[in-house]
């Protein structure tokens, strides 16, 4: 009989083809264990779906605790019924099947949704609004395209809440991007008649080295595969896509060690889409030192290092000190975004742990980036960036801040935390040193609500309810260094 289609193996599909195919049709003794990274990120998915709906405030039918047929039964009755909102149902159409985390009504038919511990969109950042991820959007097209074969879907709009606490739309008949006319739609159909092509045997399809392999469980299988084939993906940057143009022409790393590139050169380009000339080159050198034995890296140019009095190192996401119980059963280490080194004793001392913040996050995610600051009793820098302000932002920003420090502080904790706030729009941006001494006696509390113009002894010293202009003078009243062009 052939495969049902669900959800996860597009999911699989758009992540690796490869690891569809093994999955499906793979010797699972060659299967490496789950690592332990992979369950701490299940772990915080879970946690994180178990979170958003005990936090809902709406009725729904939860059928979480139901599987297979039953599951199904009883998400035909309640779509029969017209419930509102259905937790974790399961949906057949054909050879579909999909297990939406949410089943909305929305007028006469039902839309689905997904809870995602991560962000919903991708490439957001202060100069774009980012765009869907594309293994969210292929899972959601799933659900929608069941719904629409059973006659009940209330459009092609289902949505993501993510661990920003927003709902996302996903509009599958827009397109792709400004670029790619072509609609998500149309995405999900392709990629759904491959995982078809596959599941029927009808397409092989190749192991690819790359990032996204860290975490698969056929690593080691494959490794030894694409070794044995001398495959050009384990050439760093040369990936599937661009293997997949080339493979018919330099069928190893040691033929493109050996190649003359010049029988590629068609014109100013080369014969293999999207691969010029320079790169090319690159993906040669590269090869020549991976075919090389004892080959060592090399500079490609003089680097002169200029003597300094002071000399700072840094590092980035660097374990801390303590452990955090931010997610999950167990305390762990947890990561800083940068920390700042002197060399002293032959040896690098930690100054400061550097925490990077953009937009206005939930107070969850500045609360557990304040506790690390706090915790590890070192140095602080807190960069947060806004893309614009209203007189409404920096008062909710502050207030997460104030909420945060109030939590994790306990009456000895001294804290020293150099908060700088870049407002891009306005061009200016604001530095003060919130340095809490406890045995100065000022009790925390009143400590941070005036660090941050928020106290409610003084209106005049107060930021809230006033607009920018203001806001900025009453901060400049206080110690902020307002920085301007
Ligand atoms: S190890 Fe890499 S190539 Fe192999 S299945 Fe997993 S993701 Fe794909």
């Amino acid at each position: 009989m052939p495969k049902k289609l669900s959800a996860n193996m597009l999911y699989n599909y758009v992540k690796c083809p490869h690891r569809l195919t093994l999955d499906l049709f793979g010797d699972y003794s060659k299967q490496d264990p789950i690592s332990v990274f992979v369950k701490l990120l299940w772990e915080k998915g879970t946690d994180f779906e178990k979170q958003v709906i005990k936090g809902l405030e709406i009725p729904f039918l939860d059928l979480r605790s139901y599987s297979g047929i039953e599951k199904e039964k009883r998400t035909k009755e309640a779509i029969n019924d017209g419930v509102e909102l259905i937790y974790s149902g399961r949906i057949i159409a054909g050879n579909l099947i999909g297990e939406p985390d949410l089943l909305r009504r929305d007028g006469d038919g039902y839309i689905s949704g997904d809870i995602k511990s991560g962000s919903g969109l991708e490439g957001e950042n202060d100069l774009s609004e980012g765009k869907p991820k594309l293994h969210y959007t292929v899972q959601l097209a799933l659900y929608t395209d069941i719904l629409e074969r059973l006659g009940i879907s209330a459009g092609r709009n289902p949505f993501i809440w993510d661990i920003h606490g927003r709902e996302i739309e996903y509009d599958l008949n827009s397109p792709q991007s400004t670029r790619n006319s072509k609609s998500w739609w149309s995405k999900y159909k392709s990629c759904l008649e491959e995982v078809s092509k596959i599941a029927n045997h009808d397409l092989k399809t190749l192991p690819a080295y790359s990032g996204i392999c860290k975490l698969c469980h056929w690593r080691t299988y494959c490794l030894r595969c694409l070794r044995k084939a001398n495959d050009l993906t384990l050439i760093p940057e040369l990936g599937r896509s661009k293997r997949d143009v080339m493979i018919n022409h330099l069928g190893s790393v040691a033929e493109l060690a050996q190649a003359n590139l010049n029988q590629f050169q068609k014109g100013g380009k080369t014969i293999f889409p999207r691969v010029g000339r320079d790169t090319l080159e690159k993906f040669q050198k590269r090869a020549i030192l991976l075919s090389k034995s004892g080959s060592k890296p090399y500079l490609k140019g003089q680097i002169t290092l200029p003597d300094a009095p002071t000399e700072l190192f840094f590092d980035i996401e660097t374990p801390t000190n303590k452990t955090y119980q931010q997610t999950g059963n167990t305390p762990l280490s947890a990561l800083s975004d940068l920390s700042i080194y002197r060399y002293i004793n032959n040896g690098y001392e930690k100054l400061a742990n550097v925490e990077l913040k953009a937009h206005n996050p939930a107070t969850k995610n500045i609360s557990k980036d304040i506790e690390k600051i706090v915790r590890e009793k070192k140095n602080g820098n807190w960069f947060h960036v806004l893309k614009n302000i209203n007189k409404g932002t920096l008062t909710s920003v502050f207030d997460k801040f104030i909420f945060s420090l109030k939590e994790h502080s306990n009456k000895d904790s001294d804290i020293s935390i150099l908060f700088c706030i870049c407002i891009l729009e306005k061009k200016w941006g604001m530095i003060k040193h919130f340095k809490y001494d406890s045995s100065l006696g000022k009790g925390l509390p009143d400590f941070t609500e005036e660090f941050f113009c928020l106290s409610k002894i003084s209106n005049s010293n107060n930021i809230r309810d006033k607009n920018v202009l203001k806001q900025k003078d009453i901060l400049k009243n206080n110690d902020w260094t307002i920085i301007e062009p």
